[in-house]
């Protein structure tokens, strides 16, 4: 795989890592790079997470619809990235 792509998300145990490729794909969508543990990734076209932020100036998601773990909003500083 890859190994220039993170996983995006908060760390996780297990589970898949996603990491982005790029977000310019059709309005609404991004390019992920999908993997679990060592196999091989696998390239997916998801949706944009559409939960943003509450409030007028909120943030959107930089994630995928449904992913797990938190909206990239909602960072706190005790968060720790996935180092995949
Ligand atoms: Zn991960
Ligand atoms: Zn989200």
């Amino acid at each position: 795989m890859d190994t220039a792509v993170q996983c995006r998300l908060s760390a996780h145990g297990e589970g898949e890592h996603f990491g982005l490729l790029t977000d310019n794909g059709a309005y609404g969508t991004a390019l992920w790079l999908r993997w679990h543990g060592a196999g091989e990734a696998e390239l997916v076209v998801l949706p944009d997470c559409p939960v943003a932020a509450p409030g007028p100036d909120g943030d959107g998601c930089c994630l995928f619809v449904d992913h797990a773990q938190q909206h990239t909003w909602e960072d706190t500083p005790e968060e720790v990235p996935c180092t995949s």
